[in-house]
């Protein structure tokens, strides 16, 4: 393949070229990710930015909807928007909860936008990987905004947060007054907080609710990414497309300042150094999983586990001796 061409095509905006890279970052075969490399590298310093929106919500709470209304406006202001998915269901049972391809009708056809489902893979790591470089490919194809949706389960959202600019929280109307049981972490990582369906019966919930979380946030630890008054909660309604302009004013003030306080690129910068470290973790960790090495793992065990090696010595040996350097990619193996 040529991956010079492809990137360039990639940079002039073509659509195809864009959905066969981000098949190409999806493949865990070894001569894929060897491509993938190469592509990368040559789309590096484009200089174009994308905003890298992150969204969380549990199952229902109306993200396809929100994401497809929010997605339509920005596009009808002629903003290009891309919106990718990071599904720990897929990375678990190869089923998926965000793929479904009928959701986002409406978006799917418009001509500047770019709908992706998550890539089914064995591990959240695998997808994670896949979708950090699928957004630098849309970032090189010209995007304006990617949205990156995640289900509100297990690790996904630290996930997402970690290759966001900014990280939305979706939220619905609670009945009670109890603040839905949303992790303390979550929303110590969340930028804004959106409560979701403020409309019709749910109108005056949905804005109590709003009003809840709103203290909760201002009882959090001021975080020096924040200028006044965020993080935000703020009432939307995906089906009536109600507070999604508002919400998006909110977004593009805090990204503006971020970006003026030099928080953005810092981020941006801890979320290289991150994925780095994190791919150094992976390419270790795959060592391990060659036949070669399992083979040489039981082996020891069987050792150590009869006595005859202690525990220690055994690892050093199996670190040492059993270890083949392994072509990226075999992780997804
Ligand atoms: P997801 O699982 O988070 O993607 O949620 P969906 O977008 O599929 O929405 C789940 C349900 O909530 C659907 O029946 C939607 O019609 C409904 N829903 C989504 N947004 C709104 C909203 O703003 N108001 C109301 N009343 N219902 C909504």
């Amino acid at each position: 393949m040529d991956t010079k061409d492809l990137a360039e095509r990639i940079l002039n905006g073509e659509r195809r070229a864009l959905a066969r890279a981000i098949t190409l970052v999806e493949s865990g075969r070894a001569d894929h990710r060897a491509q993938a490399r190469e592509l990368l590298a040559h789309l590096r310093g484009h200089g174009r930015e994308a905003l890298r929106v992150g969204l969380s919500g549990t199952p229902g709470v109306g993200k396809s909807t929100f994401i497809e209304a929010f997605g339509m406006m920005l596009t009808g202001q002629g903003l290009k928007v891309a919106v990718l998915a990071v599904d720990p269901s897929s990375a678990r049972s190869g089923g998926s909860i965000l793929g479904d391809k009928t959701r986002m009708e409406r978006l799917s056809r418009e001509r500047n936008a770019f709908i992706r489902p998550s890539p089914a893979q064995s591990h959240l790591g695998g997808v994670a990987r896949r979708t950090r470089e699928a957004i630098d490919l849309c970032e090189a194809a010209g995007f304006d905004v990617v949205l990156i949706e995640t289900v509100g389960v297990g690790q996904s959202e630290t996930v997402v947060a970690e290759m966001s600019d900014l990280f939305l929280l979706l939220l619905a109307p609670a009945g009670g007054d109890e603040l839905q049981g949303v992790k303390r972490g979550i929303m110590e990582i969340a930028d804004m907080i959106l409560v979701n369906k403020a409309d019709g019966d749910l109108k005056a919930t949905a804005q109590r609710t709003c009003a809840d979380y709103a203290g909760a946030l201002r009882l959090l630890r001021k975080r020096p990414q924040d200028p006044q008054g965020f993080p935000k909660a703020l009432t939307v309604s995906a089906v009536e497309e109600a507070g999604l302009e508002a919400a998006w004013q909110e977004m593009q003030a805090l990204a503006d300042w971020r970006r003026e306080s030099g928080h953005f690129a810092a981020r941006r910068e801890g979320q290289a150094r991150y994925w780095f470290e994190s791919e150094v973790r992976q390419g270790l960790l795959a060592r391990l999983e060659t036949k070669r090495a399992r083979a040489a793992m039981a082996d020891l065990a069987e050792e150590v586990a009869a006595g005859r090696l202690g525990a220690a010595e055994a690892a050093q040996e199996m670190l040492e001796h059993h270890l083949d350097a392994v072509m990226p990619g075999l992780d997804a193996a």
